[in-house]
């Protein structure tokens, strides 16, 4: 295990600074133990940074670039991360909890996200509109400014690349909020920003509190954009931020997202999905499969298969899980383990019965044993709310009719799952979902090219795919009259 520096500090304006706030220690959630200490800004230092940003937007430096210029430094900082995977992977492992192997995974996903946008940058046209013949007319995409990130702890370095990638991509400069218990690998992206050769002031990076520092963001004058992931009261409070300044956000929230499992679905398979989309990041997923819901006849077997797989897994220090297989990481931190245990104990007292897991294991360390519930109805509130962790509430339906009702009973609207061999079955029912993503026959199907995000409160706007790249640009149209 390498060494961790001992204090990280913000990234503003091209300089490694202190917080005004002082620091904050960050811990280690398989241990318990301070891992490190990272600067904590206050709203003068958001100020400088947003600032910073503003310069070099203002500048026009970024836009006098031609984008394929410009796509291949977001390109180039995607293969700077790439080159250091073992260290970034080793130390998002120690702040955030995740298996080595998971957290590698993370960095060729976040790597992968300035591949895919940089490679775009040419792409973003505009088009020319007929007028008549005494007009010529055209529209532009230009860049809105300083785009303000806010960013969770769940996935710091993968969704921080979504929003950086494509930020950078379509010309805007950036201040980026990193979350502030895992704060340590964001500071990566101000690396790659300055090894590439952006100019100074582009990207900033600033850990802090989210009702300081996060608020003096959301709520300055000067940003121009907003693209926040994390839950749905604070998205809200960014919303109401961003409609005092009439700028434009992106709001990608939580969800409580269902897969549907028919009489005829292939079992076999599906206990791959169950491993992914629940256990996964130990549970701590936007778009994790937090409900079952399956036909009657089929109850009884998945039941068994879900708690094999729950009881399987080995728990631990992510650090020790260096390969890909049957184990699971700490949870963020004692927290988030107790809030999701709670939970459990409440969903039993609502009368669901816990098939597999649900304590936490007896050591040092933010760990909870992978949980099964059954006999879990609608109306419970395990069924309704997030928990963000690893349990599986499972539901079981009568016809198909029911099973979309169910899916669709919460408030959120993320992601939702079909499983069935019946083609027919499986294109109504996708019609029928109230989510932004429907998978068929594979929990996570899509990539960075598929666009995410919510309906209901699980938010709006969209990142992944094509669809991102028009958050971060305004349309202008240029109407010539001729002589
Ligand atoms: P959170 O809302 O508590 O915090 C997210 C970020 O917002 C942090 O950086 C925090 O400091 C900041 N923040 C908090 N209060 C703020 C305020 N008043 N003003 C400005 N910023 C503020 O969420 P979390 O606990 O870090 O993350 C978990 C939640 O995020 C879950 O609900 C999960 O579903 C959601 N999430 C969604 C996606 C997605 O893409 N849809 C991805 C990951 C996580």
């Amino acid at each position: 295990m390498a060494d961790i520096k001992p204090y990280w500090q913000n990234y503003i304006d091209g300089a490694w600074v202190d917080g005004g706030e002082g620091r904050i220690d960050v811990t280690d959630p398989a241990t318990g133990e301070k891992l490190a200490e990272a600067a904590l800004a206050d709203a003068g230092d958001v100020d400088r940074a947003v600032m910073a940003a503003r310069r070099v937007h203002l500048s026009g430096a970024l836009t006098a670039m031609r984008p394929i210029e410009r796509g291949r430094k977001v390109q180039a900082m995607g293969r700077w991360i790439l080159d250091r995977k073992d260290e970034i992977a080793e130390v998002l492992t120690r702040e955030q909890g995740k298996p080595l192997w998971e957290a590698m995974i993370e960095v060729e996903g976040a790597a992968l996200y300035f591949e895919y946008y940089g490679n775009q940058a040419s792409t973003v046209e505009g088009r020319s509109i007929p007028l008549g013949a005494g007009y010529f007319d055209f529209t532009d995409h230009e860049p809105f400014g300083v785009s303000a990130q806010i960013i969770p702890w769940n996935y710091p370095l993968e969704m921080t690349a979504r929003s950086l990638s494509a930020s950078l991509t379509t010309g805007n400069t950036a201040v980026i909020k990193s979350p502030e218990m895992t704060p340590l690998t964001n500071t990566y992206f101000a690396l790659a920003a300055e090894a590439v050769g952006f100019p100074t002031g582009t990207v900033n990076v600033i850990c802090g509190l989210g009702r300081t520092a996060g608020a003096a963001l959301a709520g300055h004058p000067h940003v121009n954009q907003i693209v926040f992931t994390g839950s749905v009261p604070t998205g809200i409070a960014i919303a109401k931020a961003a409609a005092g300044n009439v700028v434009p956000c992106v709001l990608e929230l939580g969800g409580k997202s269902a897969a549907i499992v028919h009489d005829d679905a292939d079992l076999d398979a599906f206990e791959t999905d169950i491993r992914w989309g629940i256990y996964f990041n130990a549970g701590q997923v936007c778009s994790a499969m937090s409900r079952v819901i399956v036909h009657e006849s089929r109850h009884a077997e998945l039941v068994e298969r879900a708690t094999a797989i729950a009881k399987s897994l080995s728990v631990g220090p992510g650090i020790e899980r260096t390969e890909f297989g049957a184990n699971m990481g700490a949870m963020v931190s004692d927290g988030q383990r107790d809030r999701a245990a709670g939970m459990v104990r409440d969903a039993e007292g609502q009368g669901a019965t816990v098939a597999a897991g649900g304590r936490p294991l007896n050591r040092p360390g933010a760990f909870l044993e992978p949980t099964v519930l059954t006999g879990v109805t609608p109306d419970m509130t395990i069924a309704r709310e997030e928990v963000f962790g690893p349990v599986l509430s499972v539901l079981s339906f009568r016809d198909d009719a029911e099973a979309i009702e169910i899916a669709n009973s919460t408030d959120y609207g993320l992601v939702s799952g079909v499983f069935t061999r019946d083609l027919d079955r499986a294109t109504r029912a996708a019609r029928a979902l109230r989510a932004g993503q429907v998978f068929v026959n594979q929990w996570y199907a899509g990539g960075v090219e598929t666009p995410f995000g919510g309906y209901g409160k699980s938010g709006y706007g969209r990142e992944k795919g094509r669809e991102a790249l028009w958050n971060y640009v305004q349309t202008k149209n240029v109407a010539i009259k001729l002589g």
